[in-house]
């Protein structure tokens, strides 16, 4: 079965392919199927509604069964900021720089034992008969003290796993521990263990 990706954000969409397609998953972005679909707009207070929001808007516009995510980072010393609004945290809406700016501010004077932080992924998959899935998958870290890495996206080259920024890992290593891929990787346990695909 086609699946289409909501989403405009082209790392999300390379990350998302990435993990689903090996699996199996037939996966088109809209360009690939020649449509032009809405950018939803983001007004749920989770991830999970905001993932739901785009599913259902892409299921409906396509026609296809739509799969979208929202992500973000939470940050425990921050009482779980930036979370849902990552994305436009400096206030300009995708300014990567901006917001990694503004959280190492924020973060300057928290010392080493309080910068645990989160990722976390909303997933959600809207079928054509009204069929809906939802499923979370979160990766634990720490917020470093400078941008390290040259490769990635959003926060990655201040999100710490280990020694190492997400920024320095292997886009194999991302896959393996991020949250988009292990919600990516219940999604498709799910569907294989019986619903369909
Ligand atoms: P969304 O497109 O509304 O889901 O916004 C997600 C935002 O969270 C992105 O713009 C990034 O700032 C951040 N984010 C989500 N996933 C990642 C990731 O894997 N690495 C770095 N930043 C991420």
């Amino acid at each position: 079965m086609k699946f289409i990706l909501a989403t405009h954000n082209k790392k999300k969409r390379d990350e998302m392919s990435r993990i689903l397609s090996p699996l199996g998953f037939e996966v088109y972005t809209a360009e690939m199927l020649g449509i032009e679909l809405t950018d939803a707009e983001e007004t749920g207070k989770t991830f999970s509604e905001n993932a739901r929001i785009k599913a259902e808007l892409g299921c409906k516009e396509s026609g296809y069964p739509c799969i979208a995510d929202d992500s973000g980072l939470c940050v425990e010393a921050l009482g779980g900021e930036p979370g849902v609004y990552s994305a436009r945290y400096s206030g300009v809406h995708g300014n990567d720089e901006a917001n990694i700016e503004k959280l190492l501010e924020k973060m300057k004077n928290i010392p080493d034992e309080k910068r645990g932080a989160y990722f976390a992924c909303a997933v959600c998959v809207c079928y054509p008969d009204g069929k809906v899935i939802e499923l979370e998958g979160r990766c634990e870290g720490k917020i470093g003290y400078e941008k390290i890495g040259e490769d990635g996206f959003g926060y990655d080259p201040v999100f710490m796993v280990g020694e190492k920024s997400f920024a320095q890992f292997t886009k194999e290593e991302k896959d393996a521990v991020s949250h988009r891929g292990v919600a990516l990787r219940k999604l498709v346990e799910l569907l294989r263990g019986g619903q369909n695909v």
